[in-house]
């Protein structure tokens, strides 16, 4: 059999949506080239350089070169992150503008890619306070989409760690931006495994996991979950620090990852790694192997 069949199938045979960010060095259409490489099925990818505010536009050939790419049906699930830099709360209004117009030709990147979601951290209040943060967050999207009235692409907000000012460490926050947005539609959640364990859930156990996935589901409702980033942590449990550790090999343990793994309600949500990993990719597959041998049969 196959090396990509063996890893893209499950022991039960149902094809499992896995898969890691993947560099996009090169050009986009290399990532769908390197995921697939290693049996991915899902992949999270960065619409430009992480590390700059503004590129130019994506070339029409660029665009063919992903969307045609021979091997893109491989992967049943695809979508995007957003550079790091943006801030849709931040107080400097030189920043704050950057952001919006950061986010928006990132928006238009991931819908020319034909992605369906861009995954984003909802922003950090720096010292504003949570309301006012919060509040300057919904006001911030509710501009970017008004500009941008055709793109489908949504906006997946990323539960995250809440280091420093941080924004995003509390379900309720992301309820709250969902429920007063103008475009509630236009907006899903993603859930990181490593930024809930850091905001102070406990994922040690199945119990907590399960405990945890409940409080999601009553305050945010598990119909607005569309991505899992997988990832164990190296920081404490409601340390509040962010620091991804490969899967089994952090505070978090296999507990929670063998719950996910076999939850039919997360079946359909691709599942993507954003572990420490060098060029050859070996960290992904090894990770990948343990997630796959926690799923049992079904
Ligand atoms: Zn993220
Ligand atoms: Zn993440």
């Amino acid at each position: 059999m196959a090396a990509e069949t063996v890893l893209s199938r499950g022991k039960s045979g149902s094809a499992v949506l896995l898969g890691a960010h993947m560099s996009i060095g090169g050009g986009v259409h290399r990532a769908i080239e390197r995921a697939c490489s290693i049996g991915c099925t899902a992949m999270q990818i960065f619409v430009k350089n992480n590390m700059q505010w503004f590129a130019r536009p994506l070339a029409p050939e660029e665009i063919k070169a992903f969307v045609r790419h021979a091997q893109r049906a491989e992967l049943s699930s695809v979508f995007a992150h957003a550079n790091y830099l943006i801030n849709l709360a931040a107080t400097n209004p030189q920043f704050h503008a950057n952001s919006l117009r950061a986010l928006a030709e990132e928006l238009i990147r991931a819908n020319a890619l034909k992605l369906p979601f861009l995954v984003m951290h909802p922003g950090a209040h720096l010292g504003a306070g949570e309301e006012a943060g919060l509040e300057k967050i919904v006001a911030s999207i509710d501009a970017v989409f008004t500009a941008i009235p055709k793109i489908k692409t949504k906006i997946a907000l990323e539960t995250t760690a809440g280091q420093g000012t941080c924004l995003g460490h509390r379900f309720e926050h992301l309820a709250w931006i969902i429920e007063n947005v103008r475009e509630p539609g236009r907006l899903c959640v993603c859930l990181d495994t490593a930024h809930v364990f850091a905001a102070g859930f406990d994922l040690t156990s199945e119990a907590g996991t399960r405990k945890m996935f409940r409080e999601f589901e009553r305050t945010i409702g598990l119909e607005h979950l569309v991505a899992l980033h997988l990832n164990d942590s190296k920081s404490a449990r409601g340390s509040r620090v962010d620091r991804h550790e490969h899967i089994g090999k952090g505070k978090i343990g296999l507990d929670a990852f063998r719950f996910i793994m076999r939850d039919s309600r997360f079946r359909k949500i691709p599942k993507v790694l954003e572990t420490p990993k060098g060029k050859e990719l070996r960290e992904d597959v090894e990770n990948f192997e343990i997630l796959r041998g926690l799923l049992g049969t079904r």
